[in-house]
């Protein structure tokens, strides 16, 4: 099962690739999770990448490919994976077309109003990267682990935009990417999170029969 997850940030991508993750055993990649783990291990790729990031903008392709590219050659993912944030360019859906085939593009679409809301609500846990909002949450350290709550520097308000704009511009023409080589499927971002999670694994029991 090779995936790509598609959508807006704040569609739900994440959370959704780990559920999927974990119920066909295969890889969760996500590009965004990878960047900001070399930004806190202070290596010279994090530094790179962190003033793109922290300005809503994306990380040059050539950057990411490289890390794509290393991590596919891992044993983990040689009976499927499912990519997460990635690819966000055609550059870099053409780079991944070179190296694998993708079997299924889930897009998970949501409209800008509710990205706005979702994002600028959003909380994470800075020691175990759980997601909360604060229209539902209203604790101040994580549920799970105890961890302080914060609000990640690219979900500012202004940064929000931004990214909005980025993906319009850079990673919405995916959706024909995909479409045109018949491997899309749409699914209703809007939903709560397990009618959005029912509905993919609907999907990709009709595709797999998994
Ligand atoms: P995410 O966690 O997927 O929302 O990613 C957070 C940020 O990491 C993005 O706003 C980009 O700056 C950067 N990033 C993650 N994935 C990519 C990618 N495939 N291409 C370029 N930049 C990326």
């Amino acid at each position: 099962m090779n995936l790509v997850f598609l959508g807006p940030p704040g569609a739900g991508k994440g959370t959704q690739a780990l559920g999927v993750s974990e119920k066909y055993s295969i890889p969760h990649i996500s590009t965004g999770d990878i960047l900001r783990s070399e930004i806190k291990r202070g290596t010279k790729l994090g530094l790179e990448a962190k003033s793109y990031m922290d300005a809503g903008g994306l990380v040059p392709d050539e950057v990411v490919i490289g890390i794509v590219a290393s991590r596919l050659q891992e044993a983990d993912c040689q009976k499927g994976f499912l990519f997460d944030g990635f690819p966000r360019t055609i550059r870099q859906a053409e780079a991944l077309a070179e190296k694998t085939t993708i079997e299924m593009a889930v897009n998970i679409d949501v409209p800008d109003e509710a990205i706005v809301n979702r994002l600028s609500g959003r909380r994470v846990c800075k020691a175990c990267g759980a997601t909360y909002h604060v229209d539902t949450f209203k604790g101040d350290v994580c549920s799970s682990c105890g961890g302080e709550l914060i609000r990640r520097a690219d979900d500012e308000p202004e940064t929000i935009l931004n990214r909005l704009h980025v993906y319009h511009e850079q990673t919405q023409p995916l959706i024909d990417f995909y479409g045109g080589r018949g491997v899309l499927v749409n699914v209703d971002g809007t939903k709560d999170i397990d009618t959005v999670f029912a509905e993919i694994c609907r999907k990709l029991e009709e595709a797999f029969g998994a």
